[in-house]
């Protein structure tokens, strides 16, 4: 039978991977039924991509071990997977990926969302990961390996009786009695690595706890690349939404503003910004109202499209023009870190309308939601505007 490995780069996976191929002890089957199989989300960290590439590819080639890479070709899954390796030779390990969590992310001017499942990890490794293994096993019973540690049971729990048919889930460190802390010093005493955390270099859920924020500063300060993909994303998120930010609503902008080296970092990702192309987009969002609730809001449908571009001297010019010059009666102008014209503001009654011109990079796709024109139409006749009147 078919043992299949899903290696996610990490403390986890990899200390099985390497117990594995290093003590023939705690093996139960023969290596030439093992497949290594990883997604790529296109965002892992460099760092990570290197220590694979430095440590693990190695022992798998010596083993001869089949390894293969996936990633999604695209934000829909009408296109299928892209196989970005095959071999059991793996040299590269392809962080780049194919289609990137992050451009589908700047498309639409968002960040990972961290209320509920994790979607953004279903969609780049769930999907292309069971696409492959559905490939890989034709419907035969298989052994899927997972790398859950001794302090992740809930998690554990949930995933066993998911996946494919013929799926026999496995999880060896659980069966070994290691914690993290067990895995790391395993990785330690082999490689004298202390080994990073694997992750989208811009993930929310790393920065969701006091430790995680503690880890990844130093890391964003030290890869100002990887810092400026994170704080662009998070920037332009921010922009169409002054509610969005990487930490948990916060923004990841403050928090390197008060630690060790991040102004440095964030005036460089200024002029950073000041290289891109930009763009005056009007953002509106239509609220609906809750069944049972008119001071909650139910849903929303956007809009989100450019009505100027140029260079950002240019943009924030015009928009400043407009401000100045044309402001309707009732609207705000706002000047910050981020440039606003607010027409419609949020209400405390839904249905409600929210419009505002903001300068912004050009990175986002001009993206009408179907529903938006009818549910604009409603949030314009919503209780507080017709009070108004
Ligand atoms: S690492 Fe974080 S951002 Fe990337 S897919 Fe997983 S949960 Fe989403």
């Amino acid at each position: 039978m078919k043992v299949i490995l899903s290696y996610g780069l990490g403390v986890d996976s990899t200390a099985i991977l390497v117990r594995w191929l290093t003590e023939l002890v705690c093996r139960t089957f023969d290596l030439k039924n093992l497949i290594v199989v990883i997604a790529q989300t296109g965002d892992e960290h460099l760092e990570t991509g290197h220590l694979v590439e430095k440590f693990v590819f190695p022992l798998l080639r010596k083993h001869g071990i089949r390894t293969i890479q996936v990633a999604r070709a695209s934000n829909s899954q009408r296109d299928g997977i892209v196989i970005l390796d095959d071999t059991t030779e793996p040299t590269i390990c392809y962080i780049q990926g194919a289609y990137r969590l992050s451009d589908e992310m700047v498309e639409v001017a968002t960040v990972p969302q961290t209320g509920g499942i994790r979607k953004c990890s279903l969609k780049a490794k769930g999907w292309p990961l069971d696409v492959l293994i559905a490939q890989l096993t034709g419907g035969e019973e298989f052994v899927h390996v997972v790398g859950f540690e001794t302090d992740e049971l809930t998690r554990m729990m949930r995933d066993m009786p998911l996946g494919l048919p013929g799926r026999n889930p496995t999880y060896p460190l659980m069966d070994w009695g290691w914690d993290r802390l067990a895995c790391e010093r395993f990785l330690w005493e082999h490689f004298k690595i202390i080994w990073p955390k694997s992750a989208c270099s811009f993930c929310p859920f790393a920065l969701a706890s006091a430790a995680g924020l503690a880890r990844a500063l130093p890391r964003y300060v030290a890869n100002p690349y990887e810092a400026f993909k994170a704080l662009t994303m998070e920037y332009l998120a921010v922009a169409a939404n002054p509610r969005q930010g990487l930490i948990g609503g916060r923004q990841l902008y403050d928090a390197l503003l008060d630690f060790e080296g991040g102004p440095d970092l964030l005036a460089e990702f200024q002029e950073h910004l000041n290289c891109m192309p930009w763009a005056i987009y009007d953002v509106s969002r239509a609220f609906r109202a809750k069944a049972d609730d008119m001071m909650k809001a139910a849903n929303a449908a956007r809009s989100m499209t450019r009505i100027a571009t140029g260079d950002r001297a240019d943009m924030v010019r015009l928009l400043d023009y407009m401000a100045t010059h044309h402001l309707p009666p009732g609207a705000r102008y706002e000047i910050g870190r981020h440039q606003r014209v607010w027409i419609h503001e949020r209400n405390i009654y839904y249905p409600c309308p929210e419009q505002a011109f903001v300068t912004a990079p050009a990175l986002a796709i001009d993206k009408v939601n179907d529903s938006f024109a009818e549910a604009w139409e409603a949030a314009l006749k919503g209780p507080s505007q017709l009070a108004l009147v």
